[in-house]
């Protein structure tokens, strides 16, 4: 159709538009209603002109929409939106980020291959790996994010994939994503990058040499705690593996959780920017605060991993931890006293959550697991959202008093 009202982004290089015009304009096609807003498809099936064009579309031939466990417009949209983002040919929208990287892994994985994962990872991606990849007979190893010797003498001739998160949860260890990109080439492995933390706002690991990006869509892409939601995006010949893995097995995004989270990506980089700007100004504040023992950000110039984030990231991002001045008791207290951040184990949320590592999100490691983790029982992880600064501040400081 060549009337305006109808136009998406086809007629414009797409290479050529900024990540903030991508975030609103790329996916859409309107349809013959004209709507403005993008519209969600709840229809589970499709019809056909003919039964040549059913069977043309069954078999592939023809493009277009045949049933929504792998075919839906919204679904579609979210995963436009998200490819161009990212800078890859496509994406794969899931149902949630754990389906993302179980479809990533069953598409392009089989039985004898080898993994090389880093320690500092999401815990129930360490789960996913240890207890079903192995179960299938994929041997995975894992090793320390930022020590480029075990990366070095972890990875074999037989290598196929490598993983890593990067900033990592809770302490912001940063990985060399452009050393490692290299490493994973010189075996011809897949190189995997779980950016959840930075989102394509903030750090671009196709660029950097990735192979492909996985998000739980459910943190910085909906940015507002609404729905569950992954994606997977990179090469179209390693993304149609990935779809034909989504559409024998089904772990689908909904239309509805699409719709929610294309909208959610138009503010993506304005969020990512108040997320992160918050996020400074709190770190640097409970660096000087007397109760604070040490404070982990990125953007905090004595970090171990400042610069090279600030080489391959746009901005250090929202989530931050510290150690409170004496142990479990002391972090305890410090949660429970304060009124306004919400205690739950969420992050990239607009509203602000604190959660006590040790005894939650990596409740499951044994105490020397722990200890060289570096999830110390004094430490407090919060993943900072978009309120007033000045009443963040105010309620730690609730919670500092109670300690
Ligand atoms: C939450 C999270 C996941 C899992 O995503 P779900 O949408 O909860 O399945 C994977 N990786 C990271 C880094 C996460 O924070």
């Amino acid at each position: 159709m060549n009337d305006k009202a109808f136009e998406g982004l086809e007629d414009l290089e797409i290479e050529n538009l900024g990540i903030d015009t991508l975030a609103i304009r790329a996916g859409i096609s309107r349809t013959h209603e004209g709507e403005h807003a993008e519209p969600i498809f709840t229809t589970s099936s499709y019809v056909f002109t003919s039964a040549r064009e059913a069977a043309a579309r069954f078999a592939g031939d023809e493009p277009g929409n045949v049933y929504s466990r792998y075919t839906n417009p919204t679904v579609r949209l979210f995963q436009e939106r998200i490819a161009a983002l990212e800078g890859g040919e496509a994406a794969v929208a899931t149902s949630s980020g754990m389906a993302a990287i179980l479809s990533t892994c069953m598409a392009l994985l089989e039985s004898g291959d080898h993994v090389v994962c880093s320690k500092s990872v999401f815990g129930t991606t360490t789960v996913l790996f240890t207890k079903y990849m192995r179960k299938f007979g994929v041997r995975v190893d894992f090793v320390e994010l930022t020590d480029s010797e075990q990366w070095k003498s972890a990875v074999k001739a037989d290598t196929k994939m490598l993983f890593v998160e990067s900033p990592s949860n809770p302490l912001c260890a940063v990985a060399d994503i452009e050393a490692l990109s290299k490493l994973a080439q010189s075996v011809g492995a897949l190189f995997v990058v779980d950016n959840c933390f930075c989102t394509p706002a903030l750090q671009l690991p196709l660029r950097l040499g990735a192979d492909i990006v996985i998000h739980s869509a459910t943190k910085y892409l909906d940015g507002q705690g609404r729905c569950l939601g992954g994606a997977v995006v990179g090469k179209r010949e390693l993304m149609d593996e990935v779809l034909a893995f989504v559409r024998s097995c089904g772990p689908t995004m909904s239309p509805f959780n699409a719709w929610v989270i294309a909208k959610g990506l138009e503010t993506l980089r304005l969020r990512m920017e108040a997320h992160s700007r918050n996020a400074q100004n709190l770190s640097e504040w409970l660096q000087q605060h007397p109760k604070v023992e040490h404070v982990y950000y990125a953007g905090l110039r004595d970090h171990v991993g400042h610069s090279l984030a600030e080489r391959q990231q746009r901005a250090f991002g929202g989530v931050l931890s510290f150690k409170v001045k004496g142990g479990k008791e002391e972090a305890w207290r410090l949660i429970d006293a304060t009124k306004l951040m919400s205690l739950t184990a969420n992050l990239g949320d607009a509203k602000t959550t604190i959660v006590h590592p040790a005894t939650t999100t990596h409740g499951r490691l044994s105490d020397d697991e722990k200890a060289t983790a570096g999830i110390t029982d004094n430490l407090i992880r919060i993943a900072v959202g978009l309120e007033d600064v000045a009443d963040l501040k105010a309620d730690l400081e609730r919670g500092f008093k109670a300690v």
